[in-house]
């Protein structure tokens, strides 16, 4: 029998065992088999990473970069990214099961992420401020946080962490990473371009392994400065608990339920592509999901006939393979937690429309965790079908009649990532939009993400925002640096 490739954690520029020599499995979810192992770090392995990234931040070399010569490692990572981008999605469909057309796609469009920050590094400036005392010059600086813990969920490994990797590095920051348990080995494939783009060792370490080992010594770690976490809402408000002890800086990027509306005066055609495309692309496991499509009453019938005749086709099947459409589900928990849900909608009384089980056939390779495309009519917005996150292929139609109405059920939930809304109306699209408490709305398409445009969540769905300007400004502090220009000490006594 050959044995199973290793990875261990990337520390200090070296590949580490981890300190109590311990490893756990990782599963490719179209095989339903173990293809590695890789380091179950401990929290001492975490405390190592930590200081090597603050000794870096404070007196090694990287603390001694210019933003210019920062900015251009950032680019050479982009570069090593583009000319990685097959294997590196690769690595990401044998841990996730995601379809390789979707990961491959991400894979080719992260070095922008790299590229737009490496330009920006040397260009965040400072100002004088025209302060009003005499004989004083006042001027600020903003300065990189600090070392960053930058947590990461399963199904989107390397494009969540281009979110936090890449405004990090620009803004001057070190990192320990620590990806989900489920996918660490594409983190760790991007380690070695890392170290090839010329980062001194230390300035970005992975620590894999448990949320409560690992995860939770980044977290509590005194000299970890800020917490860039993209995960549940549950895990995201217990660790923002956590840092508030050490008073961390938090971005949060939690869950959604993400309302998909369409109006009656759609085009039902492309309406029809963008409610698939927001819930089955990617097999629902997606935080800005659109799993509540609001439909209008007066087109409801014939948009629903023709929305489960297109999902009905929908291939499943191979995620390597290229002509694949839904992929197996990720994790075992989350094949179990989307069967449940399934089960909670048929008791809440909600119709099955699709599919409503779990999938087996050819298609479906050795892999134990298929779900059948799912589609539910009939759903009200206070089952907890309709409020609760499921994260798999499974749509709840609810319909409605006003536009009033629309925005009262898309906001009538504990969550705000994202929304979608399908109208001809220039009027409608901009009220409902501005109406519509989310980070994200989409008109007349879904699913569309930028390293240029904000991205975070209202209400329960998160803190803080990624990509963009505002993105990069996560990562930096403001000192104001007071000089005296005058010729004595006026008295001391008393507050200038
Ligand atoms: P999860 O919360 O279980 O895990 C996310 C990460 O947090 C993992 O690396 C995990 O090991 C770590 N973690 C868990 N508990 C921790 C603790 N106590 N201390 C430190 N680290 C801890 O989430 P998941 O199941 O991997 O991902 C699915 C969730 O992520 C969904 O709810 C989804 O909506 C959300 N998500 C959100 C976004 C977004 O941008 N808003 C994007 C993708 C996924």
């Amino acid at each position: 029998m050959t044995a199973l490739p290793k990875f261990n954690a990337y520390i200090n520029g070296q590949w580490v065992p981890p300190s109590d020599g311990r490893y756990f499995e990782t599963v490719n979810p179209y095989t339903s088999k173990v293809w590695a192992e890789v380091a179950r770090c401990t929290p001492e392995d975490a405390n190592r990473a930590v200081e090597v990234a603050h000794a870096q931040l404070t007196t090694g070399e990287w603390s001694k970069l210019n933003a210019t010569q920062r900015g251009a490692l950032v680019h050479k990572l982009g570069d090593l990214i583009k000319e990685n981008a097959q294997e590196l999605a690769e690595y990401e469909v044998r841990d996730n099961g995601k379809l390789l057309n979707e990961m491959l796609a991400q894979c080719n469009y992260l070095p922008q992420w790299f590229y737009y920050y490496g330009g920006l590094a040397d260009k965040i400036e400072g100002s004088v401020i025209p302060i009003d005392k005499a004989e004083i010059f006042n001027f600020t600086r903003h300065e990189p946080i600090g070392v960053v813990a930058a947590i990461t969920p399963w199904n989107s490994p390397l494009l969540l962490l281009a979110f936090k990797l890449a405004p990090a590095l620009a803004a001057g920051c070190t990192l320990v990473i620590k990806p989900s348990e489920f996918t660490s080995t594409s983190t760790l494939k991007l380690m070695e371009l890392v170290e090839k783009a010329g980062f001194p060792p230390g300035v970005v370490n992975v620590v894999t392994g448990f949320g409560a080992e690992a995860g939770a010594a980044l977290v509590e770690h005194p000299k970890v400065a800020k917490v860039a976490f993209t995960g549940g809402t549950e895990s995201g408000a217990y660790v923002y608990q956590q840092a508030a002890k050490t008073l961390k800086r938090c971005t949060l990027e939690l869950g959604g339920k993400s309302p998909n509306i369409v109006f009656d005066d759609a085009v039902i055609d492309d309406a029809v592509k963008g409610a698939i495309s927001g819930i089955f692309a990617a097999t629902g496991q997606t935080c800005i999901a659109g799993s509540r499509l609001l439909v209008q009453d007066g087109i409801y019938d014939e948009f629903v006939k023709r929305l489960v005749e297109f999902a009905r086709s929908a291939r499943m099947g191979d995620p390597m393979d290229t002509n694949t459409q839904v992929g197996p589900v990720t994790t075992p928990p989350q094949y179990q937690k989307i069967l449940q849900y399934i089960e909670v909608a048929k008791s809440e009384g909600a119709e099955v429309l699709l599919g409503g089980g779990p999938a087996s056939g050819p298609e479906c390779g050795d892999s134990q965790w298929f779900v059948q495309p799912t589609i539910f009519g009939g759903v009200h917005n206070k089952m907890r079908i309709a409020q609760e996150e499921v994260f798999g292929p499974v749509l709840s139609i609810i319909r409605f009649k006003t536009d009033e109405e629309a925005v009262e059920i898309a906001n009538d939930i504990a969550f705000g990532l994202a929304a979608g809304v399908w109208t001809q109306s220039i009027k409608r699209a901009l009220k409902v939009s501005a109406a519509i408490r989310a980070g994200t709305i989409w008109v007349n398409t879904y699913r569309a993400i930028s390293y240029m445009s904000p991205f975070g969540g209202y209400k329960m769905s998160g803190l803080g925002r990624e990509n963009g300007i505002e993105g990069m400004k996560e990562y930096l502090q403001t000192k104001s640096v007071w000089i005296s220009t005058a010729a004595d000490v006026p008295n001391p006594f008393v507050m200038r």
